[in-house]
């Protein structure tokens, strides 16, 4: 079973994912077309903040936790990235993930640049008054280094929204711009926007449902097996379903359910409590994540945490894909096993990069006050798509490497050109 801290999964053969990012750069410089001293500076990030938030918890009593924020890269544009609450968040994890975000923007071609921050705290252990004066605390922390032409946040693991709309509201209370572009992932009614939420479950099932026909195997009657059934898994699930999949396999922290003739997601969204005691679930068998992971299926979608494909597990995955719905799910000795024993990965800034297209969408429509209709939203999403598919694909045949190094390499030339041409301040 995974839990909520498995986010940076190390067993003793796996390395931390930052030094795993540096690796992948001097790898990578060798495939583009950029001096390598622009790429040796991106493997630093501008600027960690760290802050603490002292909070009253609801029984009178002070708890102090920690926060970061780390800024990677903004030559495209503001730094852009989300924000999780969880347990065991360190500030080498969202530099991590924060390089990662400079390389899913500048691949879906967004005029963003890179950032993550995060909380280290068990959001599940708070009331909702804990976390709205956590956040609102937080926010007031981060004032002086976000904004919406600065620094704009966003939803990730274990934040909504709800923490959304608590962070636009701190930064208008304080600063008295209304305008609301200082984070994304915001409710509709103030100021988010329709489509949003779906968009990384439905870049997810997008992106699975070309690399499995580029592997000729049809949408119909395709067999997935999806690790989470939050924002990225569960609207995977709801969107592959609806276009003909089998969905076997589900599941969500406490654990999940299998049914060979495929699952009704529908109904099963519906229930609440645990998956396996839905009525939904009645014909269904109940089965562990990490069982999950190993099932014989088609696609394999880990959409929960980071790091539960290792090496320990990579030789037991018996899909014949893999498309990574969370940030991080492979380590990289599971990237080399798997790809030794020829099962293709899609990586996660092609695969779930739909959630930051979209925050692009809702940045446009505070900034300029056009808003779009949930229509709009998922046409231009579903295009940007398939249109970073297709770059990464070419990208791939041309460069003859995995498909994670062939869309690394066109995010890292983007990016690398962009400092070319400005060079080294001052
Ligand atoms: N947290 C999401 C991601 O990892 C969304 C980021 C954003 O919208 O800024 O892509």
């Amino acid at each position: 079973m995974i839990s909520a801290n498995a986010t940076t999964a190390e067993t003793a053969a796996d390395e931390p994912a930052v030094e795993t990012a540096k690796r992948r750069l001097d790898r990578l410089a060798d495939l583009v077309d950029v001096s390598d001293e622009y790429v040796e500076r991106l493997k630093y990030p501008s600027q960690v903040h760290r802050v603490s938030i002292p909070v009253r918890l609801d029984d009178g009593d002070i708890e102090v936790f920690e926060g970061f924020r780390a800024q990677h890269d903004n030559v495209r544009g503001p730094y852009k990235g989300g924000i999780r609450y969880a347990p065991g968040v360190t500030a080498d994890e969202c530099v991590s993930l924060a390089m990662a975000m400079t390389w899913k923007c500048a691949l879906l071609d967004l005029p963003f640049g890179g950032a993550k921050g995060g909380v280290a705290v068990d959001p599940r252990s708070l009331s909702t008054e804990e976390k709205r004066r956590l956040t609102r605390r937080f926010a007031e922390e981060m004032r002086s280094f976000v904004g919406p032409q600065t620094d704009i946040p966003a939803p990730d693991m274990g934040t909504d929204a709800q923490t959304m709309a608590w962070i636009a509201d701190v930064y208008k209370m304080q600063t008295g711009d209304g305008t609301r572009g200082v984070v994304t992932g915001k409710p509709p009614r103030v100021g988010g926007l329709a489509g949003r939420e779906e968009a990384p479950g439905r870049s997810t099932a997008l992106v699975a449902r070309e690399a499995a026909n580029y592997y000729d195997l049809p949408i119909d009657g395709l067999t997935v097996a999806i690790q989470g059934f939050g924002s990225v898994g569960g609207h995977a699930a709801r969107l592959l379903d609806e276009w003909g999949a089998r969905v076997v396999a589900v599941s969500d922290i406490d654990g999940g359910v299998f049914d060979e003739n495929g699952l009704d997601i529908d109904a099963l969204s519906a229930g609440t409590g645990p998956l396996s005691d839905r009525d939904a679930a009645a014909e269904a068998d109940e089965l562990t994540n990490d069982a999950l992971l190993e099932l014989d299926v088609d696609v394999l979608i880990p959409a929960a945490v980071g790091g539960v494909l290792t090496a320990d597990n990579a030789p037991n995955v018996e899909a014949s894909l893999v498309v990574e719905g969370a940030n991080e799910p492979t380590t990289a000795e599971a990237d080399a096993v798997l790809a030794e024993r020829g099962v293709p990965v899609i990586p996660d800034i092609l695969a779930n990069a739909g959630g930051v297209t979209a925050s692009y969408f809702e940045w446009l429509q505070n900034t300029n006050g056009r808003s779009w209709t949930h229509d709009e939203v998922r046409d231009e999403l579903d295009e940007r798509m398939l249109a970073a598919w297709e770059a990464v694909r070419e990208s791939r045949e041309a460069r003859d490497v995995p498909w994670r190094d062939a869309a690394y390499a066109v995010a890292l030339e983007r990016v690398a050109e962009s400092h070319e041409t400005l060079g080294i301040w001052p």
